[in-house]
């Protein structure tokens, strides 16, 4: 691992959220190992060995109607009557279609030798084993054509894809039952401060039910991690130091709330500094100032375990995951989309504070009256107010000294795409 970049004094200037990013990033290396499972288990699910399909797709030409196949040359008059030589249902190759006769077929089924089109069964009518067309018939009409979504040999899914639900679909059409993937990213979470309770159980004077590991817990879970949950950790610097070890030991990523900031109370970053490296801290970010970035060194091996500290303000937790751990995570399971995607907004409001550091504004989308999406702000800015994350839908995104009129143009972040 490299040194740090940094000093951990408090003087430290803010790093601008881009570089911090690109720092972080650097250090998240697709290196877990494959495993190869069925199918139904691939949901969410990152390839490591791209598909490639062994078949045609449609596998012959077949009908994508319901009607009548038939020679398209012997069907050119305003009306043709022709008999009806054979039945094809889906599933049956039918015989050599005779000629001057029709054969009945429905969707899917493979069009009989002879045959180079099929009428829809709108135009016809059917009476005493023969048919009656209107009008007349072009070649290829309502005909798939052999191969004409896959080729074989073609690779239809590339390594670094999440699976979705029709990337399965899309490997069962070829025949493929199982997908090499890479194996779940560890992430070993625990919450620190000694103000926290569980739910379920009473608050007691002075403390407050621990949220943050829930909400982080969930955002693991939507990014499709194993998790290993160490629970809540004493303001100590030995229980911290227990906790980053067990943590380290056991996981790819340890992601801490709390403590990261330089208070008395806060023994995250002592902690790092003795058990690893502390790499990066303080970024010019609002909420989440506080984010730490750096390596812990695992016991039974010269390893090191990457190690994301997030403050514990639970609207900064949140934010400062999706900005940082999130793609981090992503790029560490091997995934090649890991940015979040950004949309076009008209702002409904006006930002008239630039500041140094960059804002992700929790923001409400809606269409206006002409159909344009615009987006509201939650009205305060605290980042203790985690309601502000239920009523919003997403973050805009406030650049470093950027001013906003209403009616300006301005990026949006769905929360949505930040779940997955
Ligand atoms: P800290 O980052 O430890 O200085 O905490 C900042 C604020 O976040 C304090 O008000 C804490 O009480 C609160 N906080 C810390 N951890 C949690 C947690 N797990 N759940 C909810 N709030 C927390
Ligand atoms: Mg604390």
């Amino acid at each position: 691992m490299s040194g740090c970049d940094c000093t951990t004094s408090e003087k430290t200037p803010l790093k601008p959220v881009d570089d911090a990013l690109d720092y972080i990033l650097s250090y998240a290396k697709a290196t877990l190992a494959t495993e190869t499972i069925p199918l139904e288990q691939a949901l969410g699910r990152v390839v490591a060995k791209a598909v490639t399909s062994q078949i045609n797709v449609p596998a012959w030409n077949n009908s994508a109607m319901d009607g009548y196949a038939v020679r398209a040359s012997e069907v050119q008059q305003e009306q043709t009557i022709l008999p009806i030589s054979q039945r094809i249902p889906a599933g049956i190759q039918g015989d050599f279609l005779k000629v001057g006769t029709a054969a009945r077929i429905f969707t899917g089924a493979p069009i009989p030798e002879g045959a180079d089109s099929v009428v829809m069964q709108e135009r016809c009518s059917e009476e005493n084993q023969q048919v009656t067309i209107q009008g007349q018939v072009a070649q290829g009409a309502n005909i798939r054509a052999l191969g004409e979504d896959i080729k074989a040999g073609e690779e239809i899914i590339a390594v670094g894809t999440k699976c979705l639900p029709q990337h399965l679909g899309l490997s069962a059409s070829v025949g493929v039952a199982e997908l090499t993937v890479y194996r779940r990213l560890k992430v070993a979470l625990f919450s620190s401060g000694d103000e926290l309770v569980m739910p379920g159980t009473p608050l007691g004077a002075g403390k407050i039910y621990n949220s943050n590991q829930f909400t982080l817990q969930s955002l693991l879970e939507s990014l499709g991690c194993e998790i290993i949950n160490l629970g809540m950790v004493k303001d100590t610097l030995d229980a911290t130091c227990q906790a980053l070890q067990q943590a380290a030991d056991s996981a790819d990523l340890v992601l801490a709330s709390g403590g990261v900031s330089v208070g008395e109370e806060d023994y995250v970053k002592p902690a790092v500094e003795k058990l690893g490296q502390l790499n990066l801290w303080k970024i010019a970010i609002r909420p989440g100032k506080p984010l730490a970035f750096g390596f812990i060194n695992k016991t039974a091996s010269k390893q090191t375990c990457p190690f994301i500290g997030a403050p514990g303000n639970p609207v900064s937790l949140f934010i400062t995951f999706c900005i940082f751990a999130r793609p981090f995570i992503l790029k560490s399971q091997g995934q090649i989309q890991f940015k979040p995607m950004l949309q076009q907004v008209k702002a409904n409001f006006d930002w008239t504070r630039p500041d140094k550091r960059r804002e992700y504004a929790r923001a409400k989308l809606s269409l206006n009256e002409q159909g344009i999406p615009t987006a509201e702000l939650f009205p305060s800015r605290s980042s203790g107010v985690l309601s502000s994350l239920t009523w919003a839908n997403g973050l805009i995104v406030m650049q470093e000294n950027q001013t906003v009129k209403k009616g300006d143009w301005v990026s949006f972040i769905s929360f949505e795409s930040l779940l997955s």
